[in-house]
């Protein structure tokens, strides 16, 4: 039995995660939560004082805002799509009838208007845009949401469905890259508060296909996107349970977002994965709460 099988299998025999027979989908247990909510009051000490406009969105998001943001061009191996019934009656008999003898029965579904989110902050831009150009002062966005990505995997890090929490920047290129850096200061500040080591390394979003291996690059020569890794399953490939990421203008120029002056909004987003922080808390911790550093308690529960 490898490591990544045998956390997953303690999460299960401790309670901790709910197995639904499906991988990277879990329900949690009342103690699985109530270390996500104190982490997320964490995230509130650190963030409170500097007024983020606080947004929660369902994990479905308008699928026309979807396609606009081209998440299909650089990631159509994550997505996920909601589909209906929408069909006649003699449709539906025919539906019954598939279903009983055990055939495809999926196959005369029909898109419906919701996708999935696949990141907590698509749905700010469009919301944002709506609203006219950005004050001089800028924008600060606090939101938490499920994400949906298609990327099942036995690691109990690596789930189908999970949140999470974000803080959205937009601004000038300064405002925005000061944003990113002061939060990935924080990061490494509350996850020794929390008692977990980390390291931070250049990263980049899994572009589809060949053509996608050119945006990868393209995102490491420009330092776009920052990971803060924790070791949960593997100590050579730590996991990444935050990242930071600017978008140079490209979500400003997209969605139409403009300062006050006129000019394109440059845009930075901060995710922490709620579901990787608390499973590196389990794993270093313990699976048991009550036997956790008590500077470690403290900083979650006071
Ligand atoms: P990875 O490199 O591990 O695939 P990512 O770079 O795709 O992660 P982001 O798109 O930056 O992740 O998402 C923001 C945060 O959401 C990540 O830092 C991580 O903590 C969390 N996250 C991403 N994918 C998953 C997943 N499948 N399960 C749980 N948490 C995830
Ligand atoms: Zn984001
Ligand atoms: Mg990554």
């Amino acid at each position: 039995m490898d490591m990544q099988t045998s956390f997953l299998d303690r999460l299960f025999d401790a309670g901790l995660l709910i197995d639904t027979g499906i991988d990277g989908l879990y329900g949690r247990s009342g103690q699985f939560e109530d270390v996500i909510a104190a982490f997320e009051r964490l995230i509130d000490t650190f963030g409170g004082a500097d007024g983020a406009e606080a947004m929660r969105f369902p994990p479905g998001m308008n699928r026309a805002f979807f396609e606009k943001s081209g998440y299909m061009k650089s990631f159509p191996q994550l997505a996920g799509t909601v589909h209906s019934f929408c069909g006649s009656e003699l449709d539906h008999v025919s539906l019954l009838e598939c279903m009983e003898v055990g055939e495809e029965w999926t196959k005369g579904q029909e898109a419906t208007d919701i996708v999935l989110t696949p990141a907590a902050c698509y749905p700010l831009y469009p919301t944002v845009a709506k609203r006219g150009n950005l004050p001089k002062t800028g924008g600060l966005f606090d939101l938490q949401s499920y994400c949906f990505r298609h990327e099942p995997s036995k690691d109990p890090a690596r789930q189908q469905l999970f949140r999470m929490r974000e803080y959205v920047c937009m601004g000038t290129e300064q405002h925005v890259t000061d944003f990113r850096q002061r939060w990935m200061d924080r990061g490494v500040e509350m996850m020794k508060a929390v008692g977990l080591e980390v390291t931070i390394d250049i990263a980049n979003d899994p572009f589809f296909g060949r053509a996608g291996k050119m945006l990868a690059n393209n995102q490491r020569d420009q330092n776009l996107k920052f990971e803060l890794l924790i070791p949960i399953t593997s100590v050579a490939k730590p996991t990444a349970c935050m990242s930071f990421n600017y978008h140079q203008d490209a979500f400003g120029t997209k969605w139409g977002l403009n300062l006050e002056d006129g000019s394109v909004a440059h845009t930075a987003c901060v995710g922490f994965g709620l579901e990787r922080i608390a499973l590196a808390l389990f794993h270093h911790h313990g699976l048991d709460v009550k036997q956790w550093p008590a500077s470690v308690r403290k900083t979650l529960w006071g």
